[in-house]
């Protein structure tokens, strides 16, 4: 017993060990959650987030590569053989 948890050894390799990730909770997740939906729609950098939550930028950039890597690429139907831009021509006839 270690700080009052049960730790177990690897009769093989010798590795100490505790049952279960004890280094995350619910209020992690869902500051992950949160910092991961924020920066999907671009309104901060890593360094902002690290600032604002108190948490180093480099694990801010952690989750959120984590959360990109868990995700499918994305995939298109193989019977699209054509895409129109509606509105297109708005855009590139304000553009100056
Ligand atoms: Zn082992």
């Amino acid at each position: 017993m270690v700080c009052g948890k049960q730790r177990y050894k690897c009769k093989e390799c010798g590795y100490n060990f505790v049952v279960g990730d004890e280094r995350t909770n619910e209020n992690i997740q869902a500051l992950k959650a949160l910092v991961v939906m924020i920066y999907s729609l671009g309104k901060g950098s890593y360094n902002m987030f690290g600032k604002f939550f108190k948490r180093d930028r480099s694990l801010i950039y952690r989750w959120i590569k984590e959360t990109g890597l868990s995700f499918y690429d994305p995939s298109i139907d193989g019977d699209i053989c054509e895409i129109k831009f509606d509105e297109m021509w708005h855009f590139l006839q304000s553009k100056k």
